[in-house]
Order: C-alpha cells, then sequence, then structure tokens
C-alpha cells in the first residue's frame, strides 16, 4: 500500500502544498515573518503542534498524527524500501518529518489512511528539489521531500475493527518487520554480520552505528552470546550425565 511521491497525481498535488507548509507552534514563532512566498498560492497550515498528553497516543495502534521522533508506520510490515527511503540528490536516507492520519471514511480500502512526510535534512538539495520543481524539470530521482500514503481497510491483520479507547488500555499491535537500528524509520533489511543482532536500512547507517559504539557493543554481544551457548551446553551436557 505504499506510494512514493511520484506515483499519483493527488500525491504530486501534496508536494507541492508540502513546500508551502510551515510547522509552527501554537504561539507563531517570529523566525517565520520573513518568509517569502513566491507564488500567489496561500500557505497550508495542517495544525499546530503540541505536545501529548500521554507518550501512548503516539503509537500506531491509536493512529497518531505526529511531528518529528520517528514514523508510526501503520502497516508495521510493508514499509517503503530501496530507492525509496533515500534522497534523490545526495543519496541518504530521509529523516521523517510528520505523518497526518486522514482516512477516508467513504472508501473501505481507506478506513485507516496516513500520509507520511520525508525530507533530507542537507539545505542544498532542498534548494535543488525546490529548483527543480520550480524549473518543471521534475524528472524521476531528483526529490529531496518524499510523501508516502499507507492505507488500510477496516477489517485488517494489525488492528481491531472498533475504535480504539484511548485510555492507555488499548493493547498494542503485533510487532512489525524490523526496523534500522540507527534511525528507527525504515526497514532495516541489512544485519550485521558479525553479530548477526543489528539491522540496517544502509551501508552509511550501518557505518555510522558502528563507529558510534556498534563496534564495541557487538563484540560483547558475541562474547555474552558464546558464553550463553558454553552455559547451555555444560547444563545440557549435566542433564545427559
Ligand atoms: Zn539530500
Ligand atoms: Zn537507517
Ligand atoms: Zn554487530
Amino acid at each position: 500500500m505504499m506510494r512514493d511521491s511520484d506515483c499519483t497525481v493527488g500525491d504530486e498535488r501534496l508536494i507541492k502544498d508540502v513546500e508551502s507548509l510551515r510547522v509552527s507552534s501554537v504561539e507563531p514563532e517570529e523566525e517565520f515573518e520573513d518568509y517569502e512566498e513566491d507564488e500567489c498560492e496561500e500557505p497550508v497550515v495542517l495544525g499546530f503542534v503540541q505536545s501529548p498528553e500521554h507518550e501512548w497516543s503516539l503509537l500506531r495502534h491509536l493512529f497518531p498524527s505526529k511531528a518529528g521522533g520517528l514514523p508510526a508506520w501503520l502497516d508495521p510490515n510493508d514499509l517503503p524500501s530501496g530507492k525509496s527511503c533515500t534522497c534523490d540528490i545526495c543519496g541518504t536516507p530521509l529523516r521523517f518529518l510528520l505523518q497526518v492520519y486522514a482516512p477516508l471514511s467513504h472508501k473501505e480500502s481507506a478506513f485507516h489512511r496516513t500520509l507520511y512526510i520525508f525530507i533530507c535534512t542537507s539545505m542544498t538539495c532542498l534548494i535543488q528539489h525546490q529548483r527543480n520543481q520550480q524549473n518543471q524539470c521534475s524528472k524521476k530521482g531528483s526529490r529531496s521531500v518524499k510523501v508516502f500514503r499507507c492505507q488500510l481497510p477496516r477489517t485488517n491483520p494489525y488492528y481491531s475493527p472498533d475504535a480504539p479507547k484511548n485510555d492507555g488500555t488499548d493493547k498494542p499491535s503485533t510487532v512489525g518487520a524490523a526496523l534500522c537500528d540507527w534511525c528507527g524509520s525504515w526497514k532495516g533489511d541489512r544485519v550485521c554480520s558479525s553479530c548477526g543482532i543489528t539491522h540496517y536500512c544502509s551501508d552509511i547507517h550501518q557505518t555510522t552505528h558502528w563507529s558510534s559504539g556498534h563496534e564495541s557493543e557487538c563484540c560483547q554481544t558475541i562474547l555474552s552470546l558464546s558464553v550463553e551457548s558454553g552455559s547451555d551446553r555444560v547444563a545440557m551436557e549435566r542433564q545427559r550425565g
């Protein structure tokens, strides 16, 4: 159900909206004042960012709209992969910006529907992206802002067909695909070949995690695993004996 921003007309329109989108706090800050609007289009205000009353309200079984942190993937298994997850300009994995829960009640296949916006953190890429859009040369492979849409029908393998109670008693849904141990956003298809435990979305996140501490943790994991399997063996031999 995941779509890259290139796929549909609706999403392309959204990309345009995203360009004029500002995420602001409840009290607008001054830094937004010198924001210049080249086009006649009015900026789109989706909402205001507020701290959640309860941390659990941001979990995916409660269908949150949120900004920052990590994406709460509606479909925990069918995640974007490969080139969809990276900036087309610099090639680094995109960072989660925000998600909006926007179900279409009249459409059974979109009973649950969430839009996800990811961006590259390089200003150079964002400027290039904007230039590409303005020049109408939005050829595939030149985006540093991408929008994904995920939809599920009311009856699906992950969530109850009944609305959550939103009182903290709702049970989390099943565990989904393994996510990258460095960014926590994208599917972790690559596994560390030394410990076989940590997952990564890309070479760059594997290398960054390695130099940021996994190098020593990885060796410790291997050591503790071999100690465990050693003690298992002793226990099994004792049982046999
Ligand atoms: Zn980039
Ligand atoms: Zn990653
Ligand atoms: Zn490892």
